[in-house]
């Protein structure tokens, strides 16, 4: 048994929908093929904008309309080209549509409330993608199964992003998968990237939607992989497999053809986007090995992560995290920095939920780099300053480099002020400014 990933990307029009299922058709086996859709394009981005309650630049009412009607003519325009002048599709996603009105009108609009509000309403994205593409493939002679990874992919009620409770997940896997083979078993099982469900309890009777976290489509493969048992993943991307570096910063990128596990996860660890940071590990536990493919040049090999000893070929490999914050803290009473402030300062980091690229200790401060998410960090520096000296800097960028040379480190540095270095046997990190 297979798995495939379809990210935002590979379903946003018709045409891609067209292509996306031409190479579902292609790989077809005697056991079904598990197929796991992102919701259609930008869709995420549009619903967020459409969460009650949203922290900030809440949008007004009727940028809100204009957004659902936006929402709307994407999905219907879709559906209409795909199959023209199916009732039964139209019908199908204006429900849905429907749904999420009486969702948005039933959450409560305060700040308190948003991470639940946020999954509840932005997880119809994967509902409507995954709607649309069933009834396609179904129409072009696919025989799929809609499922609804709410059931499946059991998570608590961290909102926003679920930790997934795995052996409530592997038990409605396996409930699930008998009835795959009751019957008519399907050709395809298609489910949702990116969102699960808390269980129903004694305490709160009614399940709720949860999400993984931004990009969590990836992890969603990775766990049905995991609870599945199954011979392989494969995601299906716009670039030709895992490149040495982002092809937004480089133009000669070269594409890896081989990682080991461990890599692909310190890759992920350090920022790579092209896999979400939690995929590997459970792959990894299971010997699954992982394929990062084209969707664009479908025939061509890709990449794969597995248990090889080394990347192949051996080349320098870059992560760059722009608008990053520096963070200088120091005690007010010049004493060391110890123990006990570095406890109080990594209390505060996990109170605000702040993740740390990179740290360095001396003896008179404590520097940490740091997403620059405004409002967190707006906090931070306020409660940092109610007991310690705090300096930073802002507009710098992090660039990480493995397998580097001093060659190559001086080419990324430029002209440019480095703020602080670390390097290790294999990875150089720097902040540098961005000019
Ligand atoms: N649709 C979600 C997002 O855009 C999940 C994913 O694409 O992986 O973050
Ligand atoms: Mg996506």
């Amino acid at each position: 048994m297979k798995v495939f990933k379809f990210g935002g990307a590979s379903v946003n029009s018709a045409d891609a929908v067209r292509n996306m299922a031409q190479i579902v058709q292609n790989h077809l086996e005697a056991e079904p093929l598990i197929v796991v859709v992102s919701a259609m394009g930008k869709t995420t981005n549009l619903l967020e904008k459409l969460v009650p309650g949203r922290v900030r630049g809440g949008e007004r009412r009727d940028e809100c309309c204009k957004l659902r009607q936006q929402l709307e003519e994407y999905h219907l325009g879709i559906a209409k080209e795909l199959i023209p002048s199916d009732v039964d599709l139209v019908g199908k996603v204006q429900s849905m549509l429907h749904q999420l009105d009486a969702a948005v009108a039933g959450l409560t609009p305060d700040t308190e409330h948003y991470n639940y509000n946020y999954d509840q309403v932005v997880s119809f994205g994967e509902l409507l993608s995954t709607t649309i593409i069933a009834h396609y493939l179904n129409h072009h002679g696919i025989s799929t199964l809609w499922v609804d990874a709410r059931r499946i992919v059991a998570t608590d009620s961290h909102h926003r992003e679920g930790r997934v409770d795995w052996t409530a997940t592997q038990e409605n896997l396996t409930a699930e998968r008998e009835k795959w083979y009751n019957g008519n078993t399907p050709q395809v099982v298609l489910t949702q990237g990116f969102i699960g469900g808390t269980p129903s309890t004694p305490q709160h009777p009614t399940p709720s939607t949860t999400t993984l976290g931004r990009e969590g489509s990836d992890y969603s493969a990775a766990i049905l992989a995991y609870c599945l048992g199954a011979e392989s993943v494969t995601i299906w991307k716009d670039v030709p497999g895992f490149l040495n570096a982002d092809p937004k910063y480089f133009k000669d990128t070269v594409k890896i053809n081989q990682i080991p596990y461990n890599e692909a996860i310190e890759l992920a660890y350090y920022g790579a986007s092209v896999i979400h940071p939690k995929t590997v590990k459970p792959l990894q536990n299971k010997g699954i090995p992982l394929y990062i493919r084209s969707f664009i040049t479908p025939a061509a090999d890709g990449s794969a992560i597995g248990n090889c000893r080394t990347i192949s070929p051996e080349t320098p490999l870059y992560i760059f995290k722009n608008d990053q914050i520096l963070l200088s803290i120091a005690p007010r009473d010049y004493s060391f920095i110890a123990e006990d402030n570095l406890q109080v300062i990594f209390g505060m980091l996990n109170d605000l939920g702040i993740r740390v690229n990179l740290m360095q200790n001396s003896a008179l401060s404590f520097s940490i780099c740091i997403d620059n998410n405004e409002q967190r960090v707006g906090l931070l520096v306020e409660r940092l300053g109610a007991l310690f000296q705090v300096r930073y800097n802002d507009n710098l960028q992090l660039v990480t480099i493995r397998y580097y040379t001093q060659e190559v480190i001086d080419s990324i540095v430029g002209g440019r002020k480095v703020l602080l270095e670390q390097r290790s046997r294999l990875t150089e990190q720097l902040v540098v400014s961005c000019v």
